[in-house]
């Protein structure tokens, strides 16, 4: 394929899509009926689909009965953890192989043209961004992920929250599934506000934010304060009335769905005449520029709170704008 049909690239080698990121179109008013019918099949597929399919296989063939979770024993906890390890590896590992190291598409739709293993960094464990991020995926994301889940699980065995089933409240539960993609947003974007704010962001979030070139690994290459603010995410499920398949969805859509804002192309190539959309470019430009795009858009919090930046030339200028006069008003000369 051709990017340069579909993009622009500059001579610092950022590759900057025709077509720039947008927000959801299902909040605007008057509705859009016909952006909303066109951009419908993205709120499904192919990535909840996914996750939705994962939860279903992990509580039909990975988790052991309801009356074995009662109790907190190591036997189906580690082989929870060594499926969840395996899994993300997998998952990750596809789009590394593919992109990073066969580089089947070499830097077509890339919209940062280096690639960050040909780039050592200090600010990276062994100044490797994949060694830092596999090792911390190991030791930190996949050991606090289980956790939540094994505690969600055993919450659930025990009868501690109330446990919805799908026999007897079918279109409460496929209501709460429909609007998952909305707490997962909403959730995401408080606690990303939270731990940009200055003191969290040094001792928290700069670990996620090393990555300025993302790649697939960086998708959950996070301090343990993050993660558990994360993924916790899931937790929700106790809150709400629900079911541990839902809980486990959720749990999966944060996990394994953190990778969409970090595979580094807008497109991933499937032959010579189509690509399949990452939609990565919104949580791209996140990396980039660190004070933009807190939420990935589904609900449009930074057009609501104008740090919404859709990596054209104009948002680049409303950025500026708002640096300028924050660092004005810093100043104590109000601009
Ligand atoms: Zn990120
Ligand atoms: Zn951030």
């Amino acid at each position: 394929m051709d990017d340069l049909q579909y993009g622009k690239r500059d001579k610092r080698g950022y590759w900057t899509p025709n077509e720039p990121a947008g927000v959801a179109p299902i909040w605007s008013f008057p509705p859009q009926v016909m952006k909303i019918i066109k951009w419908l099949p993205q709120y499904f597929f192919p990535y909840d689909v996914l996750w939705v399919l994962s939860a279903l296989a992990w509580w039909n063939w990975i988790l052991p009965d309801v009356e074995v979770m009662k109790t907190l024993a190591w036997g189906w906890i580690l082989k929870l953890f060594v499926v969840n390890l395996v899994a993300v590896f997998v998952f990750f590992g596809v789009y590394e192989w593919r992109l990073y190291i066969k580089r089947a598409q070499g830097t077509r739709f890339k919209y940062n043209a280096k690639f960050p293993s040909e780039h050592p960094s200090e600010a990276f464990w062994f100044k490797s961004q994949n060694a830092d991020s596999i090792l911390r995926i190991i030791f930190h994301a996949m050991p606090i992920w289980t956790a939540i889940e094994v505690g969600i699980l055993y919450a659930y065995a025990n009868g501690y929250v109330p446990w919805i089933s799908f026999a007897d409240h079918p279109w409460y539960l496929l209501g709460l599934a429909l609007v998952m993609p909305i707490i997962h947003e909403t959730h995401f974007y408080l606690i990303h506000r939270l731990i940009h704010t200055p003191f969290l962001y040094k001792h928290v979030h700069s670990v996620h934010h090393n990555s300025v070139n993302p790649s697939p690994y960086s998708s959950l290459s996070m301090h343990p304060v993050e993660l558990l603010l994360y993924l916790g995410m899931a937790l929700w499920h106790l809150v709400i009335p629900s079911n541990p398949i839902l809980a486990l969805y959720q749990l999966h859509r944060a996990g394994f769905g953190a990778i969409p804002g970090h595979i580094g192309f807008d497109k991933i190539e499937m032959g010579d005449k189509s690509g399949l959309p990452t939609h990565a470019y919104i949580h791209y430009l996140h990396h980039r520029y660190f004070e933009v795009n807190y939420g990935d858009g589904l609900v449009p919090f930074d057009k609501w709170f104008g740090t919404f930046h859709d990596g054209s030339k104009e948002g680049d200028a409303l950025m500026n704008a708002r640096y300028a006069k924050r660092k004005a008003q810093m100043n104590g000369t109000q601009g």
